[in-house]
């Protein structure tokens, strides 16, 4: 199987980025086309996930296409930035009954984009619909308009598919889409067939879940539409260089993805603050790589026998034979 795999990446991965501190950047601005062309340049990059809209309002859909026909690029999600400023109360969760139609507005352009790029789909982080403080929301409320807001949206467009992508926090300081188990329970209470997950490893790793584990809750629910790697300290969605602090857990999730046949793009969701972009980009795919061929070394049916007893030395002992070697 190794050679076949496609890889992709957030365009956000050759941004330059800023922090409470380094409020003007660790670098030049990019356009979104110094961006794709960038991008370009990671070996075996053949997808990307762009948002909208762009930072540039004279920036054509046109140019755009041009920028990434050079480069060998495809798209596969537009993620609209239902996360920024004018939503610092939520997108979909607004108490303005205003801002949460523009949300809408939004989300229907980006679906227009997935249309016009033959993207696979509208990807919905959001990052604003949640809380801070005790007391500040009503729980019931919140939940029901989080739900109502994608519920609708997907309705309108039967014939996309849209991804949540959870996370437990930030920028809210809790999220309402936190966590695989409650996504799961919206999308089931949304009772659409075009509403399913975008698994991000690091959010679930720092959420505290297995991201083994809550790919395969995903998948048992039909809902694992899509999927993003990275890695932190657990502690913060640091979106560091996948494999870089936890390569046994990013196997496990990699095995179980290809237990159960899983078919699909993998794609960074990494944020190189310090690094070279296209170095961090090669580092992490060459990674991918060494996983997708220690994949075709395990020994499946011995990892079965062993979990069925679960007896872990064994099962730990298969992993890092097919990972490490020796
Ligand atoms: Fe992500
Ligand atoms: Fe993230």
């Amino acid at each position: 199987m190794a050679g076949q795999q496609q890889y992709g990446a957030g365009i956000w991965h050759f941004a330059t980025y800023v922090d409470r501190y380094a409020t003007d950047g660790y670098g030049p601005a990019r356009s979104l086309v110094e961006m794709i062309d960038m991008a370009g340049q990671v070996r075996d990059l053949s997808v990307v996930d762009i948002n909208f809209p762009f930072a540039d309002p004279s920036l054509s859909l046109d140019t755009v296409e041009q920028a990434l026909a050079r480069n060998n690029l495809s798209v596969i999600g537009i993620t609209p930035e239902i996360y920024t400023r004018q939503f610092a109360k939520g997108a979909f969760t607004n108490p303005d009954k205003g801002v949460r139609k523009l949300a809408q507005d939004m989300c229907d352009e980006a679906a227009d984009v997935v249309r016009r790029f033959g993207a696979s789909y509208v990807k919905l982080w959001p990052g604003q619909d949640g809380w801070d403080y005790p007391f500040q929301v009503d729980h019931r409320a919140v939940w029901q308009a989080s739900m109502d807001g994608v519920g609708e949206l997907a309705s309108r467009h039967p014939d996309l598919k849209f991804v949540i992508e959870y996370k437990p926090r930030e920028p809210r300081v809790h999220m309402s889409y936190d966590s695989v188990a409650r996504t799961l329970l919206g999308i089931e209470k949304i009772g659409l067939a075009n509403v399913g997950i975008l698994l991000d490893f690091g959010h679930s790793l720092y959420g505290g879940e297995s991201p083994a584990d809550a790919a395969q809750l995903a998948i048992d629910h039909g809902r694992l539409f899509g999927m993003d790697v990275n890695d932190n300290l657990r502690g913060w969605d640091d979106d560091m260089i996948a494999g870089s602090v936890h390569p046994i857990e990013l196997f496990e999730f990699f095995y179980t993805l290809r237990k159960n046949k899983w078919e699909g793009v993998w794609q960074l969701d990494q944020f190189p603050f310090r690094e070279d972009a296209v170095a961090a980009a090669n580092s992490a795919i060459d990674f991918l790589k060494h996983i997708d061929r220690a994949l075709d070394r395990l020994d499946f049916d011995a990892m079965r026998a062993a979990q069925e007893q679960q007896d872990a030395v064994t099962a730990l002992g298969l992993a890092r034979a097919a990972l490490f070697g020796g």
